[in-house]
């Protein structure tokens, strides 16, 4: 079902006034790594809408390497991104790591499979009978063809909205969090229909290198990127060192989607 030579024409998903693939509009997902509190919520949703993006991001079950990190507010995470979503229009994209909580998103647009669970076919199985648009990352050491293969398995089931998201691999290299694979987008787009996105924020780890990373990701062809914009950055719960401020965001997005437009 992912494959290009059974299916040639790409997938286009359609959210609120989101366009994910087919190559006329660049889709940009924004907001914080982490839903923390209702007046960060209110005001991110409302700068990064005013800054030309069409979903909001925001984690509510986060999966921390420490059991003693911040775990994302849960249950009350999504409500607080409902209310953003009320309040400012936009559809929303959160992280789910658990079948148990799938009933805390039944008004989330977008559910997202993180990284660390692109092979929990477990998971995969049971989301292949949802019927809403996935973002499938990719795992950290994960071949493309195994990330096509847990594509697949959300597909299994009938759903054909599959978002896949690229937000940098396991390398030899240190100078970065993870090393963006660029040449996912076009190795990819030969491969499979479905839409492709960028998260440099993951890729980067640090929020100096984003911009120069989603710019290479867009003239790769990119169908749309995904980064986290805090508003204050140095206290963020959780990857603050990669969050932009909403202003640096805004001069970003802007550059973006004229570099769309010309590429
Ligand atoms: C995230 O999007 O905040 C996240 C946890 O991403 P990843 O699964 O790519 O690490
Ligand atoms: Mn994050």
């Amino acid at each position: 079902r992912v494959n290009r030579r059974m299916h040639p024409e790409d997938t286009v998903i359609r959210v609120g006034d989101a366009v994910i693939g087919g190559g006329d509009q660049l889709c940009l997902i924004a907001g914080p790594c982490s839903v923390e509190s209702k007046e960060q919520m209110r005001t991110l949703a409302a700068d990064v809408k005013a800054a030309g993006a069409q979903i909001l991001r925001g984690g509510a079950f986060k999966p921390r390497t420490s059991p003693y990190a911040f775990q994302g507010l849960g249950p009350d995470g999504i409500e607080l991104l409902l209310e953003a979503k009320k309040a400012s229009g936009l559809p929303i994209i959160s992280e789910i790591m658990d079948l148990a909580d799938l009933p805390y998103f039944e008004e989330v647009d977008i559910l997202q499979v993180g990284a660390r669970n692109m092979q929990n076919f477990a998971l995969l199985k049971a989301l292949s009978k949802i019927d809403k648009p996935i973002l499938l990352k990719r795992g950290l050491a994960a071949t493309y063809e195994e990330w096509l293969m847990s594509a697949e398995y959300l597909m299994s089931n009938g759903n054909e909205n599959i978002i896949l998201c690229e937000r940098g691999i396991r390398t030899f290299e240190t100078g970065t969090r993870n090393t963006l694979d660029i040449s996912a987008i076009p190795v990819l787009r030969q491969k499979t229909h479905l839409p492709i996105i960028i998260d440099p924020s993951h890729a980067a780890g640090k929020h100096d290198l984003v911009r120069p990373l989603a710019q290479a990701a867009v003239a790769a062809g990119a169908d749309g990127v995904m980064i986290e914009v805090h508003n204050d950055p140095e206290k963020a719960l959780c990857d603050g060192p990669q969050s932009l401020h909403p202003s640096e965001y805004s001069r970003l997005a802007a550059d973006l989607k004229g570099l769309h437009a010309y590429c």
